[in-house]
């Protein structure tokens, strides 16, 4: 497709994925172990054309920490900011994704909604009188940003996930016991685990940043998540989204982004375009380390920092 991003999207694909080669696949999950460690892929979305993409952009992955977002998202359409952020706080961390650290030296509630313990505080506020009630919810929100109605969630990922989550149980537990939350643990884990199993390509992650990029519209102009929650979300993006990279991400990338463990990436360049990358191989940090160097090649060539 000729186009501002065609060939050139290619030449920075295959510029950025050797270093795949320095990351690892998650495999705390086991299901997630079954990746190919070397692909890396990513679609731009303009709300223009269909989405630009290269590299292996037809491959499904699950999104992981990206749900956090887009639960986010959900529970302010949901509450309100009042009572979202009564149960979670708005600061960054420094500390990794699933640290239980804090919880306890702040007592009070976890520091904000895109570490593990955040996130569990923030879809526990998803109405919906059962998990299934609850996901479709959800899942609806996600089929509209993706303009794809089959959107699902990946079961045998979200079971695997299911059966090894104690660290999570032990963050829920924990808050159970401080009541910022006030449910059935294994409930909870059960709808986290599948909110996290759900699962995109790489142009369906383009259309999702592009829904946050313009402001909560999709390219026809329907509000599909109000301006203001778009606004808060793509903030967190950038100063929570990349783990406890996301001050040097700002600083090399400057593109508001959330990654996940699955290696998925999610950006969203304000009144411009929504970027998805896929790349499994994670640094230390679980970031997609090929997909990080795409990100910065990306921003540098085209211009995309925000700052
Ligand atoms: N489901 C994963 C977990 O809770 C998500 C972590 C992530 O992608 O950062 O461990």
């Amino acid at each position: 497709m000729v186009c501002q991003y065609g060939e050139q999207l290619e030449k920075l694909v295959k510029e950025a994925e050797p270093y795949a080669a320095e990351g690892k696949v998650a495999d705390y999950i086991p299901a997630l172990a079954k990746a190919d460690q070397g692909i890396l892929a990513v679609s731009i979305f303009d709300g223009k054309e269909t989405c630009f993409s290269a590299g292996h952009s037809t491959e499904m992955f699950t999104l992981q920490s990206i749900s956090k977002v887009l639960t986010l998202a959900l529970a302010l359409m949901d509450h309100g900011e009042e009572v979202v952020f009564d149960k979670v706080g708005m600061e960054p961390t420094g500390d990794p994704y699933n640290s239980i650290a804090k919880l306890e030296s702040l007592v009070a509630k976890p520091l904000n909604p895109m570490i593990n313990a955040g996130a569990l505080a923030v879809s526990h506020l998803i109405k919906g009188e059962s998990t299934e009630e609850r996901l479709e919810r959800l899942l609806q929100l996600i089929r509209k940003m993706c303009a794809r109605p089959s959107v699902t969630y990946n079961r045998e990922v979200a079971q695997s996930e299911f059966n090894t989550a104690d660290l999570n149980r032990s963050l829920a537990f924990f808050m159970k016991q401080h009541r910022i939350i006030d449910e059935n643990v294994d409930q909870l884990l059960d709808f986290y685990t599948k909110q996290c199993a759900i699962e995109v390509d790489c142009d369906d992650l383009a259309r999702i940043g592009f829904v946050l990029a313009n402001g909560g519209k999709n390219e026809e102009g329907e509000e599909i998540i109000p301006f203001e929650i778009a606004r808060l979300v793509k903030t967190f993006m950038v100063t929570c989204g990349m783990y406890n990279s996301s001050g040097e991400f700002a600083i090399r990338v400057g593109i508001p982004a959330k990654s996940g463990v699955s290696g998925g990436i999610v950006g969203a360049v304000p009144n411009n375009i929504g970027i998805g990358i896929y790349g499994p191989a994670l640094d230390e940090k679980g970031n997609s380390v090929a997909g990080m160097k795409l990100l910065e090649a990306l921003s540098s060539y085209y211009h995309l920092s925000i700052f």
